[in-house]
This record gives C-alpha cells, structure tokens and sequence, in this order.
C-alpha cells in the first residue's frame, strides 16, 4: 500500500536519525534493557517509554492512526488536529467581505477562501486576486466597535500571547500587510465584514487559529 511504505521510509528516517543518543532527552535517564528507547514521530528526538508516551494522529506526515510522541509536540499535534478538523473547513468555505486594496477608498465586495492547496487567499469578485500565507508579514483582527490603531496590531508575534478565541468582542474585520510576489514594497489589504457578520467573524476566528498555528510551526 502507498500510505503503509511511506509510513515506513517516513519512520525509518526518524528512527535512524539518531542511534547515538544514550540518555531521554527529558528526564535524562539512561537507556538499557529494561529502559528502551522511543523516537518521537514528530520531532524525531530520542525519549523514554514515560516521556513519549502520547498518542497523537500526525496528518501532515501522513500518520492518520495516532503515533507515539514527546510531550511537546502531542500538544501541538492535538492543536493541529482540532485546527483540521473544525477550522479549515470553514477558512475552505471563505467568508464575504468588502475588500479594500492598498489605501484606496474604493472597497469592493469579495469572497476569500483559502485554496484547496492551503497556501492562497483567494478573492474573488468582479475581480479575482491572490495572496500567498508565506508572504503576509502581519495581520490584525479588528473586533466589533474598535477602530485600528496601534495598540490592536496582532503580529504573529502578538497573536501567541492572546489569551482566549479572539477574546468576548466578535472579529468584524482583518487587516494583511504583505510584499506581492516580485515586489519588494508591502501591500495592505483590509477586510471588513458587510453582509453576513457571523460567517464573516467565524471565518475571521479561524484565520486568526491559522496565523498563531503557523507562527508556533515555524517557531518548531
Ligand atoms: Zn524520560
Ligand atoms: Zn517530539
């Protein structure tokens, strides 16, 4: 089966990652007989039974069936789990929005979706036009009754100490600063919610997910 071998290479080089290793990496006990080593699926890192002990489904690499992990990653793993199972569905199915590109006054009324490919904002309107996740710099969720200013901006950085899903106040729009493909000047992007409020502030909850999962992947 396809899935069963590229199970196997997957693990294959995670196991053989490391055969040195004499210690677990968390509570420093030492290996033998009795005490054997596990490699974290995710991280590839060596534990004892104890200290990797999780089971976490691992889709990204192909583990649908949960595996063995440390205790650090079975948390993100549990996080990205949640994320595929309830939010991507709904960041797939886009949200309406009146968009306004750069700081023109003119706002058109647009979809936005994330692609099938997971790596695009689509807009589509009369209009249709893209933005790559990789090359959005920064994003602020603006909430119900709060005009932007400094104190709102929501980096990425920002965004992993925000406690709470988006806080008591409903998401009624988002600001994307990013850099166009071939550009090297940024581009701002606003979105605010106009027709449908709550599919547009529930689409809203999701990216604002998306942006801390990102941000605490490429943190990994
Ligand atoms: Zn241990
Ligand atoms: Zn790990």
């Amino acid at each position: 089966m396809r899935w069963a071998s590229l199970r196997n290479i997957l693990f294959f080089s995670v196991s053989s990652f490391c055969l040195q290793c004499p210690r677990c990496m968390q509570c420093d006990s030492k290996f033998d007989f009795i005490r054997r080593k596990h490699h974290c699926r995710r991280c590839g890192r060596c534990f004892c039974n104890k200290c990797c002990s999780n089971k976490v489904a691992l889709p990204r690499m192909c583990f649908v069936d949960p595996v063995r992990q440390c205790a650090e990653c079975s948390l993100l793993s549990q996080k990205e789990a949640e994320f595929y199972d309830k939010q991507l569905r709904v960041l797939l199915a886009g949200g309406t929005f009146g968009v306004t590109l750069g700081t023109t006054e003119k706002s058109e009324t647009m979809t936005c979706r994330l692609s099938t490919n997971h790596r695009y904002l689509f807009l589509d309107g009369e209009s249709h036009f893209e933005v790559e996740l990789s090359r959005i710099s920064s994003m602020q969720i603006l909430a119900d009754g709060t005009s932007p200013g400094e104190s709102d901006v929501h980096t990425y950085t920002s965004l992993l100490d925000s406690h709470g899903e988006g806080g008591t106040s409903r998401a009624s729009g988002m600001i994307l600063h990013y850099k166009p493909m071939g550009s090297q000047d940024g581009q701002q992007l606003r979105l605010e919610a106009t027709e449908d409020k709550k599919a547009a502030s529930l689409w809203l909850a999701a990216m604002h997910k998306a942006a801390k999962l990102l941000y605490e992947s490429r943190d990994q």
